[in-house]
């Protein structure tokens, strides 16, 4: 995996925890909303829960009150209301009889009766004498309605009171209004702080105005205040808007906070005299005071995932730096500091990909092994740096070069035109020439260069680094030109040399070699007359090599002398199965390799040959090539001689297709002679009219030396009636047939079915 795929797993998975990490936060957030949400829910619930008991006991005590007014009216007759005296009388006991501090009645007009508890009963008395809090219930109770006053203090009784009245009615006619005051048993209950809430919580009763009706002994907020409007309770800026809210008698839930501490508050219309309670929530883990707590679970979250993120961020810079550390050993030369095989490997198959016409070339310094030896590694390294600076210089945009091992460098140059490449390696050989002369001795250093360029549209790096390093080499053994540019046709001939040089032993021990036969016809009869051992090289792999391919090789590394033997054995087998077969047998010719006469036990290892297969030497022709005659002219007559005891025939190959010359025929004792396709070729069109004379004095002058002759190439029927006219005895050719396996030219000629 390259550094960038790593480097983009990373960034993708940053981005994913952070993403996590993000989310996590979002749905804390919403939990603590959430939270504080239900939290500020169910303590309102509670709240309004405690207010409506409260409100529910008010009621209760109010109705109780009226009640027993109302009884106590129902026992009023016209003639108790005349008589003044007796009545007062009378209400003074039923006020003493119940828990009233007052009680009163007003007739009509307003004058009328009060009873004090405790101070007695005055019967002249106006309404408008008593305390202002109970004008308008007495007033009302006139027109025929119950009310209940607003908390007033009675100088009389020394406390706070409440007074109520009914309507009196006598035979349906209001006769007046019996009023009573008293302090409410459950306002005494707020007023001593009678808890709420569980003992977490207090009760205010206020009036529409804000006034304090009834102020808990149990408030938080102790400073004095006659109104809720002016202290702590509630933001100056949200009161006309509460103001409002109470005006309508609507319900208000807030909060405030007193002393670092906050507290939920509700204000509640009892629905009696515009009166509200007002309850206070000091349950400490009040959501409100839950906020500080939230808001430090929020930043510790925020510092968890600030954390998370760093720790991140900073395994990603470590892996990054160790990824170019590494990235750096992968892709690096450390002597030089050149970039590597893997990385011009890397970088060329993505050029190639992209189907980028491109040069590759190989450069290395002639004897460099030498120079470490001679001036020591230190002076060797030197060397390649400076080889490495100047290529640094030279390379042009998008290409690339690498020091594989040893003197090795790989170049990319985005060029093809040979003439602007050699130019371009020439001015890089000579700089590192100038360079280096300047500090090693007198020493020349000299450069090559191997030059492959993707002509094919190659997209495969493998062939194209094989091919420069092939130019490489033959640059290396040139020294014409230290710059060569590979040759595909080249290399494909040397490769098969390769091949057939590190495979011949092998071929030959495995039967590779296989044994061909093309016929030689008589051109008087137009019968087979004998026949021509030709060698195929059947590869493993089925395909064919030819002669051509291989001969001059073996002929070079000596292995033909083998072949040939081998050949010849061949060739004996063949005769011997016709023999067997009881079939005419015809006469081999095979190719004999000048080499073999050079060896000294050729005759000998001929004769065991026809010993062990019991053939008739004169079956066997040993065709030779003219050249063979050049030299010791008289030492190959006498092997000739001695062959020829031994029965063998003898033919002088390809004749006219070199320096022939007409004194061999005189000089040799040769028993045939082939002339070379080259002869037919030149006759055959008939302008050549010098040639057929001459080839016609060659036919002349071998019938005369008792020497047969044989065409090569006869391919035309044209080309069979040429040779019949010019008196020649045999034709060969693809006419008559190909050279074909033995097997074939059996069935096809010898009438032989192979066992
Ligand atoms: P060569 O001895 O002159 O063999 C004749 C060549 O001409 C053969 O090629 C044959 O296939 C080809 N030929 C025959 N008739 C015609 C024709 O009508 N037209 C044309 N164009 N060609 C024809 P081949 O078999 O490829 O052999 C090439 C050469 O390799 C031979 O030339 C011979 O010099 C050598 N060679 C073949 N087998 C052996 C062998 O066993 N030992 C040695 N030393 N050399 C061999
Ligand atoms: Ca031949
Ligand atoms: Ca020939």
């Amino acid at each position: 995996m390259n550094e960038k795929m790593t480097r983009l797993q990373i960034k993708r998975m940053v981005r994913l925890t952070a993403g996590v990490v993000l989310l996590l936060v979002a749905i804390a957030v919403f939990l603590i909303y959430f939270l504080m949400q239900t939290m500020n829910d169910s303590a309102r619930k509670q709240m309004t829960v405690e207010t409506e008991e409260y409100k529910g006991r008010i009621y209760r005590q109010i109705n109780a009150d009226f009640q027993s007014l109302d009884t106590l009216a129902s026992f009023f007759t016209s003639e108790l209301l005349e008589d003044r005296e007796t009545f007062a009388e009378r209400l003074n006991i039923s006020n003493e009889q119940n828990n009233f501090q007052t009680m009163a009645f007003f007739y009509k007009e307003g004058d009328g009766i009060v009873s004090i508890t405790g101070a007695g009963v005055s019967t002249d008395i106006e309404y408008t004498d008593l305390n202002k809090a109970v004008h308008p219930v007495v007033e009302k109770a006139l027109q025929g309605e119950k009310s209940v006053s607003r908390l007033f203090y009675s100088e009389a009784m020394e406390e706070s009171v409440f007074a109520y009245a009914v309507p009196v009615y006598i035979n349906d006619e209001l006769a007046g209004a019996l009023m009573a005051s008293d302090q409410l048993e459950i306002f005494s209950d707020i007023f001593d702080g009678n808890t709420v809430l569980g003992g977490n919580g207090y009760l205010h009763m206020v009036g529409t105005e804000g006034d304090f009706l009834i102020r808990s002994q149990n408030a938080v907020v102790k400073e004095e205040m006659q109104n809720i409007f002016d202290g702590p309770y509630f933001d100056p800026e949200e009161v006309p808007v509460l103001k409002e809210k109470m005006n309508r008698q609507e319900s208000v839930f807030s909060s405030f906070t007193y002393e670092d501490e906050t507290y939920q508050v509700l204000l509640d219309p009892v629905g009696l005299n515009g009166w509200y309670l007002m309850c206070v929530n000091t349950l400490q883990e009040s959501n409100q005071s839950l906020y500080p707590v939230l808001a430090i679970m929020g930043i510790g979250l925020a510092g968890v995932a600030l954390i998370i993120l760093f720790l991140l961020i900073y395994g990603f810079r470590l892996v990054q730096k160790n990824n170019r550390e590494l990235w750096r050993h992968a892709y690096h030369d450390p002597l030089t500091g050149a970039k590597n095989l893997s990385f011009f490997n890397q970088e060329l198959s993505k050029l190639l990909e992209q189907g980028r016409a491109l040069s590759v070339v190989a450069l290395n310094i002639h004897q460099f092994k030498f120079i470490n030896e001679i001036f020591g590694r230190e002076y060797g390294d030197t060397l390649l740096v400076e080889v490495k600076d100047v290529l640094d210089y030279k390379m042009q945009t998008g290409e690339f070069f690498a020091r594989d091992k040893a003197d090795l460098f790989y170049l990319c140059l985005l060029e093809t035109d040979r003439q602007k490449i050699l130019t371009r390696l020439q001015n890089i050989m000579d700089s590192v020439v100038k360079i280096s002369s300047h500090h090693h001795n007198n020493y020349q250093i000299l450069l090559y260069c191997g030059v492959a360029a993707n002509e094919e549209g190659d997209k495969d790096v493998t062939p194209l680094m094989t091919h420069v390093m092939f130019a490489l080499t033959t640059a290396k053994g040139s020294y014409k030109n230290n710059v060569w540019f590979y040759d595909s046709k080249l290399h494909e001939k040397e490769k098969t040399e390769n091949y057939v040089e590190s495979h011949m032993h092998q071929a030959l021990r495995d039967g590779e070699f296989k044994f061909y036969l093309q016929p030689k016809m008589d051109l008087q009869t137009g019968r087979l007359k004998g026949a021509e051992a030709l060698v195929r090289w059947m590869k493993s792999d089925g395909s064919m090599i030819y002669p051509d391919e291989f001969i001059p090789l073996f002929e070079r590394n000596g292995f033909c002398a083998k072949l040939d033997l081998y050949m010849v054995e061949c060739a004996c087998r063949q005769i011997r199965e016709w023999l067997d077969a009881g079939t005419e047998p015809i006469g081999i010719s095979v190719n004999q390799s000048k080499i073999l006469f050079y060896e000294n036990d050729y005759i000998e290892t001929l004769t065991a040959l026809i010993e062990k297969y019991d053939v008739p030497g004169n079956l066997l022709t040993l065709e030779i090539l003219e050249g063979l005659a050049a030299d010791h002219v008289d030492e190959l007559n006498q092997k000739i001689s001695l062959l020829q005891k031994l029965g063998f025939r003898i033919s002088m190959d390809d004749f006219g297709s070199g320096y022939s010359s007409l004194n061999i025929l005189g000089n040799l004792h040769i028993d045939e002679l082939k002339l070379d396709r080259g002869f037919l070729l030149e006759v055959s069109d008939g302008k050549n009219a010098r040639s057929r004379v001459i080839m016609e004095q060659i036919v002349q002058l071998t019938r005369r030396l008792k020497i047969s002759t044989v065409v090569e190439g006869v391919e035309t029927v044209e080309n069979e009636k040429l040779c019949l006219d010019m008196g020649c005895d045999l034709g060969q050719g693809y006419y008559y047939s190909r050279p074909i396996p033995r097997e074939e030219f059996n069935r096809k000629y010898m009438k032989l079915t192979q066992k």
